[in-house]
């Protein structure tokens, strides 16, 4: 393929050439014994035996597998400070009312120092794991800063929420917290602006939210859908915990209708959805949603390993593959899950879909998420052109299939950055 296709007997000069018992690209099988050529923070070639590019630089990383960084397509680093807060639950409501208690007593999360700290230490021990960019979900915007100051890049989604909500006043007061966020931003995080979830925003915020994602520069948006069984039974006929607990807390409203149908159906009814919405969870669709989404064009993000912390089951990971649609990887926060390292997160999609093949679960963790966040210009493989934030994976001497090695649950410490 054309990637490989540096001129043998070229010399590049101010660059230097990695060479590695394994390249992943994603884009293509891992090439043993592989080299890529750098320059100027750029990939210029990659390729394998027997081409021999002349570079002035040659640094042999040894028994290591070159890959992209990751992207983490779903977390909430404003939520960090909850790190072993919240235990596990059996039913999803239970650990809402268990997130809604706790984050009670941090009421304007910008300004608290604390929260801002674990937020930047959670950012650098996702770096440290691999990541190299983030779909982060924010009520505050208080992981912005800890974005700025970290080594990621981020598109942040403020998120707003409103299940009594009859106009989109929250939108504008967004629209001024995002242009103040944005004030003296480099570029490297972006901001866009998210629905929270079906059972927590009106019909019309929902409207309002699809029309500001259409004007933005950033017109990308994500949505927690079909998480949990209560937000199927209170879409299709008002059943279930959900009624009560918008009661509870005082947003239900008297004149509300339930829809009568699933959350795909329903969010594409209120023109919600199109290819540049990151649907995340799923855990609930069925194979008719998922090939609706994948018709659309929609990203489905998986969180596996939060899904079973907060009680809504274990996701159906191999029928999202089945169905066609594209699948990326998130986290979550770290208030249902231990840590921020994508490498146990694909070891646990290994482990619930042992038939999808090693590429295309890589290709979720990096390429796909990347796609699905405007970010595959720079990140998500290895082909000429792109930036060289790339990660070394230490491999025992014994490894037989890169690619499954890649998915067994891979220690931070066996990773480095390149040039680092
Ligand atoms: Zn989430």
């Amino acid at each position: 393929m054309t990637v490989y296709g540096v001129p043998a007997a070229r010399t590049v000069r101010g660059g230097v050439i990695y060479r590695a018992a394994w390249v992943c690209p994603i884009v293509a099988p891992p090439i043993e014994n592989g080299w890529i050529a750098v320059r100027g923070g750029r990939i210029e070639a990659v390729g394998g035996p027997p081409q021999k590019p002349a570079f002035e630089l040659v640094q042999d990383l040894g028994h290591v597998a070159v890959l992209p960084g990751l992207v983490n397509a779903h977390t909430h680093l404003e939520l960090s400070w909850l790190r072993g807060r919240i235990p596990p639950a059996a039913e999803f409501i239970d650990w809402i009312k268990q997130l809604v208690l706790t984050r009670q007593r941090r009421l304007k999360p910008s300004d608290d120092p604390a929260v801002v700290h674990e937020a930047r230490t959670a950012a650098a021990e996702a770096r440290q794991a691999g990541t190299i960019a983030v779909g982060d979900v924010a009520n505050s915007l208080a992981s912005i800063s800890a974005l700025r100051d970290s080594e990621l890049h981020g598109l942040v989604f403020h998120e707003l929420l409103g299940f009594n909500e009859t106009d989109g006043r929250l939108v504008d007061a967004s629209r001024d917290e995002r242009l103040r966020a944005m004030a003296d931003g480099d570029g490297r995080v972006r901001i866009s602006i998210a629905p929270h979830a079906p059972y927590s925003v009106s019909a019309e915020l929902f409207r309002a939210i699809r029309a500001e994602v259409n004007r933005s520069s950033v017109p990308i948006t994500s949505i927690h859908v079909g998480e949990s069984v209560s937000e199927m039974q209170l879409l299709r006929d008002g059943s279930g915990p959900w009624p009560g607990m918008l009661r509870m807390i005082g947003v239900f409203r008297p004149d509300w209708c339930a829809p009568g149908v699933g959350p795909v159906e329903y969010l594409e009814g209120l023109g919600m959805l199109d290819d540049r919405t990151l649907v995340v969870h799923g855990v609930q669709l069925d194979d008719a949603s998922l090939r609706r989404l994948a018709a659309i064009g929609c990203t489905l993000v998986t969180c596996p390993r939060s899904n079973q912390w907060v009680g809504v089951g274990v996701p159906p990971v191999a029928r999202f593959y089945e169905a066609g649609v594209a699948v990326a990887v998130g986290t979550d926060s770290l208030a249902s899950v231990e840590d921020l390292n994508l490498f146990s997160e694909l070891k646990t999609m290994r482990w619930l879909a042992p038939a999808v093949s090693a590429r295309r679960l890589l290709e979720s963790a990096t390429l796909t998420g990347a796609r699905a966040l405007g970010f595959d210009s720079d990140f998500g493989s290895i082909e000429p052109g792109k930036r060289a934030e790339l990660i070394a994976v230490e491999l025992p001497r014994d490894v037989e299939d890169v690619e499954e090695h890649l998915l067994s649950g891979i220690d931070p410490r066996r990773v480095r950055w390149l040039g680092a």
